[in-house]
């Protein structure tokens, strides 16, 4: 179950959030999931949809890029 809560850091504080599925920063707002995987965040409920249709079904919970993604992308794109 998701529900929507406020980011509370102060002004001067570095407490900055960040979508689990687009990586977009939040400032303010959030929609917040708490689940057998822990409580994730999203930023808007098309990204909490996605989450859940795509990248579950697709990339599983613990998915990462793999760490050379931006020499392989730089690879198969300059060809
Ligand atoms: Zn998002």
């Amino acid at each position: 179950m998701a529900e929507w809560r406020e980011n509370d850091a102060q002004w001067h504080e570095e407490r900055m959030l960040h979508c689990t599925t687009c990586g977009r920063m939040i400032a303010k707002r959030y929609l917040a999931e708490s689940s057998d995987l822990g409580t994730r965040i999203y930023c808007t409920e098309s990204c909490l949809d996605l989450y859940h249709d795509y990248w579950l079904v697709e990339r599983g919970p613990d998915y990462r890029p793999p760490p050379n993604i931006g020499e392989t992308y730089a690879d198969l794109m300059v060809k």
